[in-house]
């Protein structure tokens, strides 16, 4: 704590104390650090609550009508979302007590197709982590994005994994896949099947980008052939990301051009704006993506360019 800080806190406790009768030669240092240490504690165990009655955290249901993601991944909401199942095939969602296991119908369907494609490459299941609240907006902790129901984290464990009850599945052995030096891969769990597993994702045509720890991607761009590299452009390494991969989808083609108001009272101003018809637009205003996909102009150009 700043000394500055320290010394006016410090004669305001006097103060208060020889306001109530008693003599300042009474007062040890001790207890006027105590005293500044609980009322700092107060404070952050206030903000704290308020961060956890927000809105966005306290919502247990989508808004009705259609699905939309609503401005961008970090700065969003998400209308008429859909839950993934606790269990599909080639996956299971895990930490359902957070109530983030809710997406845009889009992102949904990605992970049904990737657990389908998994299997069929003779991976076992992934463990599907946060994906958006059921309203979406900002998480009160863990995550800047995951706020549109375009963002997916799915975790790099692939070994053989027993039917999880409820309970089971809040806490789930999730090891790293990065050795301690932060530089390079653990080769005894960053394997064949992960790279499988990161190669499926990528060429699923609805997403945009997987961010990566930057181990990994330089473990890829060191272990595969140059002909093998033309789907490392959509991993993008970000710090974390050791243990999961984060997906982000494009902007689904339903998306409305608007930004996302704060819920009020109810949500219910959340409900209103979803209900409203969007004007089409071709790049969404959140996150400035193209809709639709990748294959049109300038993506099209890039991808014959580096085939
Ligand atoms: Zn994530």
């Amino acid at each position: 704590m700043p000394l500055e800080i320290y010394l006016i806190l410090r004669s305001a406790v006097r103060r208060v104390s020889k306001d109530a009768g008693w003599c300042c030669k009474h007062i040890s240092t001790l207890t006027v650090e105590a005293t500044i240490v609980a009322a700092v504690i107060s404070t952050l165990a206030a903000t704290a609550a308020v961060a956890a009655d927000s809105p966005w955290s306290t919502a247990r249901t989508p808004s009705a009508g259609p699905a939309r993601a609503i401005g961008g991944p970090a700065s969003g909401c998400l209308a008429g979302a859909a839950a993934l199942p606790a269990d599909g095939v080639g996956f299971s969602a895990i930490r359902l007590s957070r109530h983030r296991n809710f997406g845009h119908p889009d992102t949904i369907a990605f992970v049904e197709r990737l657990g389908k494609a998994a299997q069929q490459a003779g991976l076992a299941p992934f463990y599907v982590g946060d994906m958006a609240q059921p309203r979406g907006g900002p998480m009160s902790s863990g995550h800047g994005s995951h706020q549109n129901g375009t963002d997916v984290d799915i975790w790099f464990n692939l070994d053989a994994k027993p039917n999880l009850a409820p309970e089971a599945r809040e806490e789930v052995d999730l090891p790293s896949m990065v050795l301690a030096n932060k530089r390079d891969v653990d080769p005894e769990r960053f394997g064949r099947r992960q790279v499988t597993l990161l190669r499926l994702a990528a060429g699923d045509a609805r997403v945009d980008r997987i961010f990566v720890n930057p181990a990994i991607k330089r473990a890829l761009c060191d272990q595969l052939a140059p002909t093998e590299r033309g789907w490392l452009h959509r991993l993008r390494p970000w710090y974390g990301h050791d243990e999961h991969f984060h997906v982000r989808l494009y902007c689904p083609a339903d998306s409305p051009p608007s930004p996302c108001p704060l819920p009020g009272g109810e949500g219910s101003s959340l409900l209103k704006v979803c209900s409203t018809t969007p004007r089409r637009s071709r790049r969404c205003a959140g996150c400035g993506l193209r809709r639709g996909g990748p294959w049109r102009g300038r993506y099209r150009r890039r991808a014959r360019r580096r085939a």
